[in-house]
Formats: C-alpha cells, structure tokens, sequence
C-alpha cells in the first residue's frame, strides 16, 4: 500500500485498449478451445477453457459428478483494469462506443478508396 495509484479516465484508456479486450468486455468472452483431464490424484476433471480472442483462461477442477470444486481465471496482461478502477454502467457504456467506433468505422470508411463501396448506377 506505498504508492497510491491515479485513477486513468475511462476513456482513454478504452481508447488504448486492444480491440480484442474491448470485444470481451462488451460481449463477453468466446471460450474456445477448452479441454477436460482427468486428474487421478485430484480425482477431478482439471476443465481449461481459454478465449480465443483475449486469451483470458478459466481453470477449474470438475467432480466426478460435475461439481465445480474450485476456479479461477487467468488474465493477458493488461485486461485488467488496475488503474480505472470499477467499470459500472458508465464505463461499459464507454466500451461500447468504443466498440461500434472501432469495428464499424474501420469498415465504414474503408469504402472510400478501393472500390468497396456499395455502388447504386
Ligand atoms: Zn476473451
């Protein structure tokens, strides 16, 4: 606890997020590929799923009878949001914008130089 840590403007650093980690956060994670192993020792099913985007992972022992026992999640570097502190309705709002402005404009405005633009003739 020596050092207290500024809080960052939601908005920019949405801006400077990967466009990978604003997709999970806005729509949640795409967990694929995931893998059971059967742990003899543990007696359990040691369940791995991994986002293929972000490349968070979720590890957790399955029972026999599919209770989960333990889980835990393990994060890319720099998907945590150490320095904006919670994201509450405001900040997923953020995210969102920041969502349609990358994935749409990028797109949108690409029509303009090569041809792509849908033609009425
Ligand atoms: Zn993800």
């Amino acid at each position: 606890m020596a050092e207290h840590t500024p809080r960052r403007n939601i908005e920019t650093w949405a801006h400077e997020l990967p466009a990978s980690f604003i997709e999970c956060r806005t729509m949640g994670h795409r967990w694929e590929p995931h893998s059971a192993v059967w742990d003899k020792q543990a007696r359990a099913y040691h369940v791995i799923h991994e986002c293929d985007r972000c490349h968070t992972q979720r590890k957790a022992w399955w029972s026999r009878n599919g209770e989960i026992t333990s889980a835990g999640y393990s994060y890319p570097e720099g998907y945590l949001t150490k320095d904006v502190g919670y994201i509450g309705a405001d900040g997923r709002g953020v995210l969102r914008t920041e969502y349609l402005a990358r994935v749409f404009t990028a797109t949108a405005s690409r029509g303009t130089g090569n041809g792509n633009a849908p033609r009425t003739s």
